[in-house]
């Protein structure tokens, strides 16, 4: 998968455990938190705003960014 054909992240749900570090590395703050249910994930809030630097992806230990 290119960048330029996905120009931002993207969170694969099922692998998000909420632990909030892309969060906190998104020089954007362009990450919040979606309840649903008993459990979170991040969620992009302003996709568009992405500089697709890349630090969430980095960041993430879970892989759960693409
Ligand atoms: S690629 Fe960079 S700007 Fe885009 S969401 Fe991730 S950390 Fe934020
Ligand atoms: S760093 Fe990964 S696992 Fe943690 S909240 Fe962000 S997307 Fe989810």
């Amino acid at each position: 998968m290119s960048i330029a054909s996905h120009p931002y992240p993207e969170v694969k749900i099922e692998r998000c455990t909420g632990c909030g570090r892309c969060v906190a590395a998104c020089p954007e703050r362009l990450f919040t938190f979606k309840v649903v249910g008993y459990r979170k994930h991040a969620t992009l809030t302003a996709p568009e705003r992405c500089t697709q630097c890349g630090k969430c992806i980095v960041e993430c230990p879970f892989n759960a960014l693409s």
